[in-house]
């Protein structure tokens, strides 16, 4: 039998989303808990380096995760680790029961999902091991760490393509490894791509495993072509890998209006379809996800609740939520 505990606004997830959402929701004076099912930082634990954090000309995602928490917790948003979110569901009032694995229920009148997603991995040996030391799924993150290197990108759809021909900015060389013998890609990426000299596409393969040098940092990839199974080794200092990611958007019980991959959509205050549940961060569909788009949803989505808490106490539930249109200190 779990424990009930009941909250003005529920976070789902720390990553920076969340714990932006916490700090704003805090310093509001809102009592907001920010449930975590793993350690304050989401995907910043995985990066090695941040390099275009305003402010920070580098920082280690570490660093940059301690110093989110700290700051959340400073304004008086409580931070709980280990929490894994199975369920929020909607009740009549119109209030959310978010439930845990552990049983326990947190009721608020709010939530706000910050639970980010999950790029899809190939599942070889050696991809986990040396992911920041050269197997990378974020381009724009980790591109310009491959200057005049030789890389390779794996994929064949929309993401692999656009991403193997950004990479060219910084790579020498980039290999596009596709598993079959065309790119599900939109024509005009695949022209694009085609007719970028430093890249080749090698066809009908796929990657077995990821070997490093003595130093730990990806040196090459034992490639296998799928039609006849012969194996070779490529040498590169860098692996993209682009099949997929998942948001992790299943929490919801309520149906939530979504774009063609799962992402949830929002208005410009970072609400969904569902009233009181806003969406922040990489969670939501966006044009791109990075740092500072999810603390600048977050931001709104926090300012949001406490707009549309107020008018809920005020008896004004449905009223729409509407800004100042100034600053908030
Ligand atoms: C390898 C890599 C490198 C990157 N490098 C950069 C970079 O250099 N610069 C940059 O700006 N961006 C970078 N990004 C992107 C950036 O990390 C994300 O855009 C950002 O972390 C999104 O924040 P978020 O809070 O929305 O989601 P996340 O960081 O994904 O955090 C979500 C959190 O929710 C938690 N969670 C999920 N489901 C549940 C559940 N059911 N119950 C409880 N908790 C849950 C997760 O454990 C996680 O902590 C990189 C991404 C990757 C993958």
């Amino acid at each position: 039998m779990g424990t009930t505990y009941n909250y003005d606004v529920v976070i789902i997830g720390a990553g920076p989303a969340g714990m932006c959402a916490g700090l704003y929701a805090g310093r509001a004076m809102l009592k907001a808990v920010i449930l975590e099912r793993g350690f304050p930082g989401g995907e910043l634990l995985n990066t090695e380096l941040i390099e275009d954090y305003p402010g920070f000309e580098h920082i280690l995602g570490q660093d940059l995760a301690q110093k989110f928490a700290d700051h959340a917790a400073k304004f008086g948003a409580e931070i709980r680790t280990g929490v894994h979110v199975d369920r929020v569901e909607r009740t009549d009032d119109g209030t959310f029961e978010t439930r845990t694995d552990s049983g326990d229920v947190y009721n608020s009148a709010a939530v706000i999902v910050t639970a980010g997603g999950t790029p899809i991995k190939l599942g070889i040996p050696g991809e986990i091991e040396y992911a920041g030391k050269g197997v990378s799924y974020c381009a724009i993150c980790d591109g310009a760490f491959f200057r005049n290197q030789t890389i390779a990108v794996v994929g064949g759809g929309d993401a692999a393509t656009e991403e193997a021909d950004f990479l060219t900015r910084y790579a020498e060389k980039v290999y596009l490894i596709h598993r079959r013998d065309e790119l599900r890609a939109s024509k005009i990426l695949q022209e694009r791509l085609f007719a970028n000299p430093k890249v080749a596409v090698i066809w009908n393969t796929v990657v077995d495993e990821v070997q490093a040098d003595g130093q730990g940092l990806v040196s090459k990839l034992r490639l296998r072509d799928v039609t006849t199974d012969a194996t070779r080794d490529l040498a590169v200092t860098g692996m993209f890998v682009f099949i997929g990611f998942r948001p992790n958007t299943g929490i919801v019980a309520e149906h939530v209006e979504h774009d063609d991959m799962g992402y949830f959509k929002t208005d410009a205050n970072m609400e969904t379809s569902v009233r009181g549940l806003f969406a922040a961060g990489d969670v939501r569909s966006q044009l791109t996800r990075q740092v500072t788009t999810a603390v600048g949803d977050a931001t709104t989505a926090a300012i949001a609740v406490e707009k549309y808490l107020k008018a809920r106490a005020d008896g004004h539930p449905s009223e729409p939520i509407v800004g100042m249109g100034g600053y908030t200190s």
